[in-house]
């Protein structure tokens, strides 16, 4: 309550006499009166001023006290209103009181009603006072609810997410399933997860494009972080970017097919604060998305981040599970299933499909020689020649310790042989530097074409192997 100001009330009173007791009564106990001499001037006052309660005769010319009180309540919420009658219009008093006046009091002769107005105005105010502090609390009560109707969505999304992290086995489709949940969180037209390439950011998951036409350009995506700077931005700050009016921002990239998107919001996703790309929500109106929104969607970029994390995980400890970790070539187990594969299309098309296997001539002396390191280290420089000997659809595989095998799909018996020939001299004709000396190794290569199965393959691959060596190594044989 106003401790300092004093109460300021408005009288429309057409009867000078009575509003001036009205006044010198009031003045006395510390109010400021006002007084208007009709309901019109008395309307106008209040709309210039500033009143703490209203008082009101009912028979004053223009407008009765009961009109005034109708004016009032048409405009907006009536302020504190005090009806003041004559004695027998107690009818007008209630007419009054159903209106939203807050009290009323009724004249009488010898103006003893002027020791009650005091009581009467105390009466009002805090009438209003106790409405404020309802409505106060209401308007509480109804933000408290929204918050935890919020909460509540947000927890139940973050579950639903969790859930798919732990449950869906691929990460598109967990990606998905955050795009989907986003959309609950907060509503968007269009909605991608672009991951950052080095300078790049590719999208990788999209939602809602094909309503807009922009289905071809969305897919596959690549967004040169030079070029498009708002972006480059948001990768760079590790903070989203929300833009209100992207036809009011220099830095928006227009392209025909996106002229639609009229709001942006983009969050980062990040793992330990390293941003592996950005959620993007796009919108057709513009100031769809605000900073809160931003706020609201972080946990389902971390989220992201966790799946996509999960994804690079899974996806190397895949390509361990199927590679020699010393020459990064296949390893025995994964070679043989992938030979299978090739062999059976091999056959259902009537191609041909070779095997070639080589072993490095006298490996013994050169880990006796060099040490284990440096012996290593010629292995990795073997299968790096043989990578670049083949073709990228041969398959290479360390069959044991200084041994490899290779299948070539779709090559006859002579392609086999030339292949291994090239092979052959790319390693004996070539010294391999190491941290010792160049040191100049032979190896020694069987060739085989056209078998039963694959296993037959790769048998004669290694009978002819064997037959190279008893020809005295560093050539190629063929069973
Ligand atoms: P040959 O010409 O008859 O093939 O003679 P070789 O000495 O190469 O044949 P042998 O099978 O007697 O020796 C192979 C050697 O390769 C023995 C083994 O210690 C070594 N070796 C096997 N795997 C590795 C490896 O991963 N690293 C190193 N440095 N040496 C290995
Ligand atoms: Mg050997
Ligand atoms: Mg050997």
């Amino acid at each position: 309550m106003r401790n300092s100001e004093p109460i300021h009330i408005l009288y429309m009173e057409d009867d000078s006499g009575l509003a001036r007791l009205f006044k010198k009564r009031l003045g006395r106990a510390g109010y400021m009166v006002d007084i208007a001499h009709d309901g019109e001037e008395g309307l106008a006052m209040y709309n210039a001023g500033c009143y703490d309660v209203v008082a009101v005769d009912q028979q004053m010319p223009v407008y009765s006290g009961l009109e005034v009180i109708r004016i009032l309540a048409s405009q907006g919420p009536l302020p504190p209103m005090i009806m003041v009658t004559g004695s027998g219009s107690e009818q007008i008093a209630v007419e009054a009181m159903k209106l939203g006046a807050g009290d009323y009091i009724v004249k009488d002769v010898d103006g003893g009603y002027l020791e009650l107005l005091p009581t009467v105005i105390e009466r009002v105010l805090q009438q209003r006072r106790l409405l404020e502090e309802k409505q106060r609390a209401e308007a509480e009560r109804e933000r408290l609810l929204v918050a935890e109707r919020e909460q509540r969505l947000l927890a139940e999304t973050l579950a639903e997410v969790t859930l798919a992290i732990t449950s869906l086995t691929s990460h598109e489709a967990v990606l998905d399933e955050i795009l989907r949940q986003v959309r609950r969180i907060v509503p968007y037209s269009t909605a991608n997860i672009a991951l950052l390439e080095g300078d790049f950011l590719r999208v990788a998951h999209w939602q809602g494009y094909e309503a807009f036409g922009a289905k071809e350009l969305i897919s596959g995506l690549v967004q040169p972080l030079d070029d498009f700077l708002l972006v480059a931005e948001a990768v760079r700050l590790r903070k989203p970017v929300v833009v209100l009016d992207t036809r009011q921002e220099p830095r928006w990239v227009v392209l025909p097919e996106t002229a639609w998107i009229r709001s942006f919001l983009s969050v980062p996703i990040c793992l330990h604060d390293q941003v592996l790309g950005l959620l993007r929500l796009d919108s057709d109106t513009p100031g769809t998305f605000s900073a809160e929104d931003a706020q609201r969607l972080q946990p389902l970029a971390n989220a992201a981040a966790i799946a996509l994390e999960n994804a690079r995980l899974f996806g190397e400890v895949q390509r361990l599970a199927i590679t020699d970790g010393l020459t990064d070539t296949y390893n025995r187990r994964h070679f043989f299933e992938l030979a299978e594969n090739e062999f059976n299309r091999a056959r259902r098309f009537q191609h041909p499909v070779s095997a070639i296997m080589f072993d490095v001539d006298h490996f013994k002396q050169i880990n006796d020689t060099y040490g284990h390191a440096i012996g290593d280290q010629v292995l990795r420089v073997v299968a790096e020649r043989c990578r670049e000997s083949i073709r990228d659809i041969d398959i290479l595989g360390r069959y044991g310790g200084e041994e490899f095998a290779i299948i070539l799909p779709a090559t006859d018996l002579s392609g086999a042989l030339s292949v291994a020939e090239r092979l052959r001299r790319s390693i004996a004709d070539v010294p391999i530097p190491t941290e010792r000396d160049d040191v100049t190794i032979t190896i020694s290569l069987g060739v085989a074409s056209n078998a039963q199965d694959v296993a037959a393959l790769v048998n004669r691959a290694d009978a002819a192997m064997y037959a190279a060596k008893q020809a005295g190594r560093n050539c190629v044989a063929v069973k």
